[in-house]
């Protein structure tokens, strides 16, 4: 923690806040119902949640079966999947954060559909989903929408979180996630979202200046396995965050959303705790925590701002969108 730099002058670059004004429908979109898609295609007439196979998948069923060994001590295997797109639903301009409770929860419910289908095949071995939203993330098609990547190979952040979760029981015979919410509930000071079955909180050891963690309260590996009492608490912490992101600065709030889940490959991941993490690269209006030396070069990452703080400005938000509250 390093939050006494947040202040110092900054002369670099800045990001202007994306095009407020986004149509509901975009012609030339290739997720908007009815419109072309670059495979030829044309999407349907749809109206929920709309998923469909990803037309330039970074992992794809056309791998090379065999790649090329390389000379030791290098190693090459064959990294295929299914990716594919989930679009939340229709309209164009739409995000979660002003979408209705009921089409959140059927965006979770798709996320648990998809996990529990694709994580059943033998050659799936983990569902990776997430959502990036914003130019400054890299994504040029506001359309809101998520990805999923079904791989033969597992992903490193989730490793990592295994073990972790895997030592602390071993040690203490204690859940790691479990305390960390415990722990949460005991300070309160970062607590954004609770309810009986769901809660929301800027972690003691957030990395970016407004990540948030939103979990069940009770343990389920993977998102398959939640209930429906859980899917409906999990969307409406979702919405409660997405909405006091967009009112901090009044703008669309970017953001990187991965859900943690375990690995589907028949192991035994009573350990894992699921969550979903809301990692937002801006640190100040129009102002991006730029990884660096620390970072890239070191391995450690250093935070310009205090968690309390933060979480602060996140719980003096309302908690209906402003574009919502408006007179228009
Ligand atoms: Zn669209």
């Amino acid at each position: 923690m390093a939050a006494h730099r947040q202040a110092r002058p900054w002369l670099g670059e800045t990001v202007t806040a994306q095009e407020e004004r986004v149509p509901e429908y975009q012609p030339d979109c290739y997720l908007c119902p009815r419109n072309a898609r670059s495979n030829g295609s044309a999407n349907p007439d749809y109206h929920g949640v709309y998923v469909f196979d990803n037309d330039h998948p970074c992992v794809g069923p056309a791998a090379p079966t065999e790649p090329e060994q390389p000379l030791p001590p290098y190693m090459a295997q064959r990294a295929n999947g299914i990716a594919r797109v989930i679009c939340y639903g229709p309209r164009h301009d739409l995000t979660v954060a002003r979408m209705a409770l009921e089409n959140i929860a059927a965006v979770v419910e798709t996320w648990r559909r998809e996990t529990r289908d694709l994580g059943a095949r033998s050659e799936v071995k983990q569902v990776l989903i997430f959502e990036n939203k914003g130019e400054v993330v890299g994504v040029s098609n506001p359309h809101p929408h998520g990805q999923l990547y079904a791989t033969n190979f597992t992903w490193k952040t989730f490793d990592t979180e295994l073990e972790a979760q895997r030592r602390y029981m071993l040690e203490t015979k204690r859940a790691l996630f479990g305390d960390i919410i415990a722990a949460e509930q005991r300070d309160g000071r970062r607590i954004l979202y609770a309810d009986d079955h769901a809660i929301a909180f800027v972690p003691y050891f957030a990395r970016y200046a407004y990540e948030v963690y939103v979990a069940p309260t009770r343990r389920v590996s993977h998102v398959s396995d939640l209930s429906d009492d859980q899917c409906e608490s999990l969307a409406k912490a979702i919405k409660d965050v997405t909405v006091r992101y967009d009112n901090l600065w009044r703008q669309p709030f970017p953001y990187v959303m991965p859900l943690h889940q375990a690995p589907t490959d028949g192991g035994d991941y009573r350990d894992f705790h699921f969550f979903i993490g809301f990692l937002p690269p801006l640190r100040r209006p129009g102002t991006i925590k730029y990884l660096a030396g620390p970072e890239i070069g070191g391995g450690n990452f250093l935070s310009d701002t205090s968690p309390e703080e933060k979480a602060a400005e996140l719980r003096a938000q309302l908690t209906v969108h402003y574009r919502d509250s408006d007179p228009r």
